[in-house]
Formats: structure tokens, sequence, C-alpha cells
């Protein structure tokens, strides 16, 4: 079976920047506009010859509260349908309430998550490591997925141990 690992975060964090990386594929739209990105994208990538399906997940933007309001269904759908999640956190904006609500549903949905610290080319190291942690989802990793920093200890994170 080929792996399915589903990125997710709120609007704007890199989610599809980092998913175009991962595939190489222009299929998601890389927006600055926040939450543009609203179906599900799937793309095919490997790592070290495994094969694994990338789902690009959209948000819906805005001041809304409540889960429901950050994550559109489709999103939550990918987590279930997911095997692994890569759940991304904006280094520069910090912690917010919106990823504490995500982290509290993955935590819930006790599903196999790895805490992405993405944009590190503009943030201290110590502080994400601080700041993150507090999800109670484990030590972030921090990437830059326009930059292509840090994505291989990323991939050997999630791969590494098969
Ligand atoms: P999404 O809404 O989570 O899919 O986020 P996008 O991939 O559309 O990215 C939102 C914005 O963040 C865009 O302007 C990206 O260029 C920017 N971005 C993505 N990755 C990085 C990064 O590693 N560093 C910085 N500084 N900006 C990034
Ligand atoms: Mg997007």
């Amino acid at each position: 079976m080929v792996p399915v690992i589903a990125l997710v975060g709120r609007p704007n964090v890199g989610k599809s920047t980092l998913f175009n990386r991962l595939t190489k594929s222009r299929d998601a739209i890389v927006a600055d506009v926040a939450g543009l990105t609203r179906d599900r994208q799937y793309g095919e990538a490997s790592w070290q010859g495994q094969r694994y399906i990338l789902v690009d997940t959209g948000g819906i933007s805005g001041d809304e509260q409540g889960l429901d309001m950050i994550m559109a269904g489709q999103s939550l759908q990918a987590i279930e349908e997911a095997d692994a999640v890569l759940f991304l956190v904006d280094s520069r904006a910090g912690r917010t309430a919106a990823d504490e609500l995500i982290a509290q549903h993955l935590r819930k949905r006790n599903k196999h998550t790895y805490l992405i610290a993405n944009k590190i080319d503009g943030a201290d190291q110590d502080s994400i490591q601080g700041e993150f942690s507090k999800l109670g989802l484990g030590s972030p990793i921090g990437i830059a997925a326009a930059h292509g920093r840090n994505i291989n200890p990323m991939l050997e994170m999630v791969f590494g141990e098969n």
C-alpha cells in the first residue's frame, strides 16, 4: 500500500508551497491570498524509493470561530483518509488559536502527526521549540518550504522509521 500523507494547517502556513516542492507539481494553487486552495489536491511523490500520496488541503480564511470554520470539511475528511499528517504551523506568526484548535482535533483523532514549523527563514530557532511544543504534539521540526530548507531531514523523520 502506498501511504497517504495529508498536509494540514490553517490558511497561509505554506501547505501548497510544500506540496509543490515535494510533488514537483503545479497543480496546487499557491496563493498570497489566504485560503485560496479550497479543494483537496492529490499528488504523487517519492523519497528514497518510497512512493507516497500527498494530499494538499485548503481552509476557509477569515476571522470565523471554531474548527469547522478554520478547516473546511474536506480538510477534516483528508485527515481521516490519511495514514499520517504533516501539521504545518507558521514560525513567523507563532502559535495561534487556530493552531490550538487543529492540534486539539489531531490529538483527539489519534492520528500519526508530525509537527512542522514552516518559514524558519524568518524566525528564531529557540522560540520555535518553546512556542510550538505547547501544542502537545511533540517537538516541531523547522523547515522553509519556499527555500527547500530542511526538507530532507523532515522526510527522514517521516519515512526513516520504515
Ligand atoms: P497555504 O495556504 O497553507 O497553502 O499556504 P501557501 O503555500 O499558499 O503559502 C502562503 C504564503 O507563504 C505564500 O506567500 C508563500 O510564498 C509563503 N511561504 C511558504 N513557505 C514559505 C517559507 O518557507 N518561507 C517564507 N518566508 N514564506 C513562505
Ligand atoms: Mg494552499
